[in-house]
């Protein structure tokens, strides 16, 4: 474009040398036959008496026109090659354009995949170290929707704006310096309208944002109903619930239209409104101009364009590259728009960021061996999920290397929460656990965690095979020990003849397998983990008395060696244990061996007889 707006050469055209292009001359001349009669002669075609006109001496207003312009007396030959030279010039220059818009999408594509890649993996790392505690108060939904559609419009931002932002702003430097050039005056005039538009842009992006916000919020917790319901939906069958949990989603859905449909509202409201100012920054500029033009001098306070400074051409001139400055302003009121929401995005994965682990490595580790004794000890342990109700009051526990110990008592009495704190999964308030006599915050969590084994209520198993699956209790162990340890967990028989082979793959969360077969790949991986402290919170607790026998059987070949915390509400099971612990309300009540407990009348006991009265009266219904 600066070709064809030099201003020089609107007053003066033709005969103006600034009109000429030297550098093309070589070029055009290629297509030029000096043989021919370089005459105006009329063509064959032409119906006989054609004068041909000599072309109008004007300013050429693209390079096809130049030569014509520069050489007045153009032959019919040299037409034609200015012709040929302007297709063959814009194919050149399509084909070059597409594969700059090939490069410019495909890049800004590039890096948007990239940094949201980045993004995603820093924000799951993050979230895997964060605590237990914290993702205890958390929503699955809401964090998945931050994982997935936050980080999405963030990506959008990059893909769609990345571009449109720097393109925007090198227009507005080149046609404003243009501008400057032609007439400070109207370029001034042309200005006016910033301090509105910047106001506009300030309040629409802040209110645009909370409001994308709000509308992420929302829609993190549709993911909320919606993760919820398809975890439980057995449940949901059961109850028959599937009306009311339909309208309770339609509910958050109709919510989350509400936000999008708010924070739309303000967007679309936004780039008119940039529009209207633009129209009335013309406006100005053209009655301003057109006052002066018409001989008037414009005075308003100090500034002042005196009568005759600017005439009607460079008026035109400037309204024609202010249509150039104003698109770009349009283009970055869009811009504004994306980046609000993938502003309010981003607030939503800072939030998380931001968030510290509670559990963190200690500043002065201890390095001793890797391999621990298996020695617990609780002192004056105070521990509460929030700080107001403690659960655990001043526990004091000592466990020998190699002792099995059962803790009982009612439900909610703090039995899990105990042993969740061995493996620090929680911050205590106070006192202090220990392993082998060191503080379990002074363990790297690795070591710390590698030396406890859990058995859970319901074991969890991953998509990918059951020799996959097993090998999580110790990576890299080779096939032989995963099948010796399967068998020692009685499931090796189970694996080959029932669940077709070590390679057979499992369905997420290992839906497709029985809960005793769960649980006894969940001691496998136990037995190949080998760690010397061994949790088992009610394995059995989920199982009929068939799987339970078999999964029993499968213990006993774990506990030895190790030290033993049994979570049992099957208190006869408990005869063989070297001791059990009564918690209540978060205090040890009592402690002891089976016999001594059975014999001391006291909450064992009583637990005891009830749950043999229980038994009996079962029986005696029958
Ligand atoms: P038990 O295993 O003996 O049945 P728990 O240790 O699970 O008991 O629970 C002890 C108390 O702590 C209960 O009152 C329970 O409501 C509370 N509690 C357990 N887990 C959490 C948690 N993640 N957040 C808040 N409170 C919890
Ligand atoms: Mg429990």
């Amino acid at each position: 474009f600066p070709l064809k707006f030099i201003p020089s050469k609107i007053s003066n055209p033709g005969s103006d040398p600034a009109c000429t292009f030297p550098f093309l001359d070589p070029i055009l001349d290629k297509f030029d036959t000096p043989a021919l009669d370089p005459s105006l002669r009329p063509l064959p075609s032409d119906p006989p008496g054609t004068i041909i006109e000599p072309p109008v001496a004007q300013c050429p207003v693209s390079s096809t026109d130049a030569k014509a312009a520069a050489s007045p007396r153009l032959t019919h030959h040299s037409i034609i090659g200015v012709v040929v030279f302007s297709v063959l010039m814009l194919i050149l220059f399509g084909a070059l354009s597409a594969g700059l818009a090939y490069l410019d999408l495909f890049m800004a594509a590039y890096i948007a995949q990239n940094l949201t890649a980045r993004l995603r993996n820093q924000l799951f790392e993050h979230l895997q170290r964060l605590s237990l505690d914290w993702h205890g108060k958390q929503k699955k939904g809401d964090l998945v929707q931050r994982i997935t559609g936050n980080i999405a419009d963030i990506e959008k931002l990059v893909t769609d704006g990345l571009v449109d932002l720097m393109a925007a702003c090198l227009t507005l430097v080149g046609v404003a310096s243009i501008m400057l050039f032609i007439s400070w005056q109207y370029t001034v005039i042309s200005l006016s309208i910033a301090p509105a538009l910047f106001l506009i842009v300030l309040g629409y992006t802040r209110n645009i944002k909370q409001a994308a916000k709000k509308a992420a919020k929302a829609g993190g917790q549709v993911a909320d109903v919606a993760t919820e319901d398809i975890n439980a939906l057995t449940v949901i069958k059961v109850f028959t619930r599937e009306e009311r949990e339909a309208m309770r989603f339609g509910k958050r859905v109709s919510e989350h239209r509400a936000e999008g449909l708010r924070a739309s509202g303000l967007q679309a409201q936004f780039t008119p409104l940039v529009s209207i100012l633009v129209i009335v920054g013309t406006t100005i500029v053209i009655g301003v101009g057109g006052y002066v033009a018409a001989g008037n001098t414009f005075a308003l306070a100090s500034f002042v364009i005196p009568a005759g400074t600017v005439d009607i051409g460079t008026l035109v001139l400037f309204l024609t590259y202010l249509k150039l400055l104003y698109q770009p302003m349009r283009d970055l009121s869009k811009l504004a728009n994306l980046s609000s929401t993938a502003g309010s995005g981003a607030e939503r994965i800072q939030e998380v960021l931001d968030q510290a682990p509670e559990v963190i490595e200690s500043q002065q580790p201890y390095y001793g061996p890797t391999k621990l004794h298996g020695d617990i000890a609780f002192e004056n342990v105070l521990f509460g999920y929030t700080p107001e109700r403690p659960v655990l009051q001043g526990m004091n526990l000592h466990i020998t290397p190699g002792k099995k110990v059962a803790l009982v008592g009612l439900s909610g009495g703090g039995k899990t929460t105990l042993v969740k704190l061995i493996p620090r999964f929680y911050e205590i308030q106070q006192g202090s656990v220990k392993i082998d006599g060191v503080d379990n915050r002074r363990y790297p969590l690795a070591v710390l965690r590698q030396n406890v084994s859990m058995v859970l209520q319901d074991s969890v198993l991953f998509e990918g095979t059951i020799r996959e699956n097993i090998e999580i209790g110790r990576p890299g162990a080779r096939i032989e020990e995963i099948v010796d340890a399967a068998k020692k967990a009685n499931i090796h028989d189970a694996v080959i003849n029932e669940l077709g082979g070590y390679e057979r793959l499992v369905r997420e969360q290992g839906k497709d397998l029985s809960g005793g077969q769960r649980q006894r790949m969940a001691i496998a991986r136990a037995i190949l983990r080998d760690a010397p402290i061994l949790i088992l919170d009610e394995p059995t607790a989920a199982l009929d008395v068939e799987s339970e026998a078999e999964v029993m059987h499968a213990l006993d070949k774990l506990i030895i060696g190790r030290t033993v915390l049994m979570i049992s509400h099957r208190l006869s099971t408990l005869g063989n244990v070297d001791e059990i612990i009564v918690l209540k309300e978060g205090r040890i009540v009592e402690q002891g061996t089976y016999k001594e407990l059975r014999h001391r009348g006291g909450v064992f006991a009583g637990l005891l007889e009830e749950q043999n009265r229980y038994n009996i009266e079962k029986i005696g219904e029958k």
